[in-house]
């Protein structure tokens, strides 16, 4: 439903997680069930996550219970279930690759069903209900193959069919977050040295009105100082620039 990310320079600093709490803050207004975020710094290895079924105060109580640590990336997420009841497992993110790979989504797989059976064959577990994660593990299959999350997002949204906007982050990629769209919004906001990712600007508008658009069927990468667009089979793509104006 609403979808926030971020990457920064510092890999031991919080604002990762301030700025993703204070993005789904602003997307509030477009109702929700549960809420998560997901970080990544040079820790361990791992993904930070936490999710909560309920209000956004939830999961901030269930942070403040049991801090994340700094990080230099993060994505967070509100989400609306269609698939799979609003519990705490079902809320997003969604962990694959032995929890170092985290996805948010947006919309419906429809063809999950086909490709959840595909990945139970290979021995794949599913610790939830949602269409959602059929996509986090065949994103983290693809990665295993590529070792190039980008790449690997192309792969997974050419599979695909239904509506997504899509945002990872791999633990193996501090200061990195990957988002891909079809039939649901994506936007890229331009900081100075950060950057940003929002379902709507309203994600990031505290912090820059220098935004793009990203067209249908484009996967988008961002690293602080970097944005590269590309289309699903991988090539150059160019998204549109445009400042926001958040009075009209
Ligand atoms: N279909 C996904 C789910 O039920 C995403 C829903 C949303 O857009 O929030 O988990």
């Amino acid at each position: 439903c609403g979808i926030v990310g971020y990457v920064g320079p510092q890999e031991t600093s919080g604002r990762p997680l301030d700025v993703v709490l204070e993005g789904l803050r602003r997307l509030e207004y477009r109702g929700y069930d549960s809420a998560g975020v997901a970080l990544v710094g040079a820790g361990d290895g791992q993904v930070a996550a936490a999710k909560k079924a309920g209000k956004l105060a939830n999961l901030v109580a269930e942070i403040d219970a049991n801090p994340l640590p700094a990080a230099s990336a993060a994505i967070g997420h509100t989400r609306w279930a269609t698939h799979g009841g609003p519990t705490d497992r079902n809320a997003h993110p969604h962990l694959a690759d032995d929890g170092r790979l985290a996805v948010i989504h947006n919309g419906i797989v429809e063809n999950f069903a086909v490709l959840k059976a595909e990945l139970v064959d290979e021995g794949v577990t599913f610790a939830s209900e949602t269409d959602t994660e059929v996509a986090a593990q065949l994103l983290a299959r693809a990665y295993r193959d590529s070792k190039d999350l980008t790449t690997a997002m192309c792969e997974v949204a050419r599979r695909l069919e239904g509506t997504f906007t899509l945002l990872a982050v791999h633990a193996d990629l501090p200061g990195t977050v990957v988002g891909a769209r079809h039939d649901s919004p994506l936007v890229v906001g331009l900081g100075d040295g950060e950057n940003f990712m929002g379902s709507d600007v309203a994600a990031f508008v505290a912090h820059t009105s220098e935004a793009l658009e990203l067209g249908q069927d484009q996967v988008v990468t961002i690293r602080p100082d970097a944005v590269e667009v590309l289309d699903f089979d991988g090539a150059p793509a160019e998204a549109k620039h445009f400042t926001v104006d958040w009075d009209a």
